[in-house]
């Protein structure tokens, strides 16, 4: 058959392994490889039951095109693949191959953005927009209302007298290089500890959808704090395999109503955004635990309409411009709404007319594969105009949070 040439290119694998669908007699069959092939060093015969192809359409991994078809006594043909683990340099360039998709379409989108548009800057050019406390974030919340903290991204502390909520805390920012070529997240543990030597408390985690820009942190937060994490299923089974116990979380759908102490926590069905057409990460679980930030998948996005203090805030990760949302036919007091996106950028307006929030504002819209210590700059996929321009045209009030500076929501 094509014995010699598989010869030449197995010689060419370095760190080989065979991996063949064999899902019964795998020991016979490896045997009959041996005897087609020379044993490559270092090799071994991994007999996978229900072998599918993707299983080695991971970059790291570059797969011969050596196909073997091979003859069991039964009659029945087995594929034999032969793959060899890369270098990191060679993996990253297959991911890149591979991936002429949403993600590296994003990358080149950014770079482009970054290069062209003027430098968009932070938020001076907005500080009539700004609001903060004059008090000092220290002191306790207050009796009245909620005090809100952005922490970047699409971060929240919201804290009343005795009820304290984090939603979709992400410090561990990524770089649009690592997100792009889904490489594995790197923690800050440095951030979260210093966050938390300032706010050691935290009753509950929510968390919008599973990216690693939402869900990343909480196992490191759930864990220092005890807090508890209301997300959707997948975003449970993510938290859950890194080993956080099944009493810490709350697995939760759309139309759930759930209490925190005194908080009342409404979990509304969402969008996520496309980006070309697609939703990144999207898709079933890939791994457990995960490891790459491409194993952080979307699951069932959430939104949440939240009660505490005597206030009703909505917030989401973003969303499209046909998301239809249940108030009770109650207006909110603050819309918090992602604009990351083309689709949530147009969202804004039909999320205003069917929210109706005395203030709204916009979230996801600063770049966050800078690191968070560098502060707030607008993302460059993002039109803060069109925002404000749909803000103009509603009734609500357009408001903006800088990083760590807390305002309290009368
Ligand atoms: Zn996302």
């Amino acid at each position: 058959m094509r014995r010699n040439k598989a010869r030449s290119e197995q010689s060419e694998l370095r760190d080989i392994s065979l991996s063949v669908q064999a899902p019964e007699g795998a020991t016979e069959l490896s045997a009959r490889i041996w005897a087609f092939h020379a044993p490559p060093r270092a090799a071994s015969v991994t007999p996978i039951q229900g072998f599918r192809d993707s299983f080695f359409n991971s970059p790291e991994f570059r797969c011969a095109s050596l196909r073997a078809v091979l003859r069991r006594t039964s009659g029945a043909l087995r594929t034999l693949q032969i793959c060899s683990r890369q270098p990191f340099w060679a993996s990253a360039f297959e991911s890149l191959r591979r991936n002429i998709g949403v993600e590296l379409k994003a990358i080149i989108l950014f770079g482009f953005f970054a290069l062209t548009a003027p430098v968009l800057g932070g938020l001076e050019k907005y500080s009539s927009l700004v609001r903060a406390d004059s008090a000092p974030a220290t002191s306790a919340p207050p009796r009245r209302g909620v005090r809100i903290t952005y922490l970047g991204t699409n971060a929240y502390l919201f804290e009343t007298r005795d009820t304290t909520l984090l939603v979709d805390p992400y410090f561990s920012r990524q770089s649009l290089f690592r997100m792009a070529f889904r490489l594995r997240p790197v923690p800050r543990n440095d951030l979260i500890a210093r966050w938390l030597q300032g706010h050691p408390k935290a009753d509950a985690i929510l968390v919008t959808h599973g990216h690693v820009d939402h869900l990343y942190d909480a196992p490191q937060i759930l864990r220092q704090t005890g807090a508890r994490l209301i997300a959707s299923p997948t975003s449970v089974k993510l938290v859950e395999s890194l080993g956080v116990p099944a009493s810490q979380t709350r697995p939760v759908l759309p139309g759930r109503t759930l209490s925190v102490k005194n908080a009342i926590i409404r979990v509304l069905p969402a969008q996520h955004d496309r980006l070309f057409g697609a939703v990144p990460f999207d898709g079933p679980l890939q791994r457990l635990p995960p490891e790459k930030i491409s194993d952080w998948v979307t699951g069932v996005p959430l939104a949440f309409i939240i009660e505490m203090g005597g206030k009703r805030i909505f917030i989401n990760s973003g969303g499209r411009p046909n998301d239809v949302v249940s108030t009770n036919g109650r207006p909110v007091d603050l819309a918090i709404l992602g604009v990351a996106a083309r689709d949530s950028i147009q969202a804004v307006s039909p999320f205003l007319a069917q929210l109706r929030p005395r203030y709204f504002l916009p979230s996801h819209q600063d770049d966050f594969f800078r690191p968070l210590e560098r502060g707030f700059v607008f993302l460059p996929f993002t039109d803060f105009p069109a925002v404000r321009a749909a803000a103009s045209a509603s009734s609500s009030q357009l408001i903006l949070l800088d990083y760590f500076r807390p305002w309290t929501l009368r």
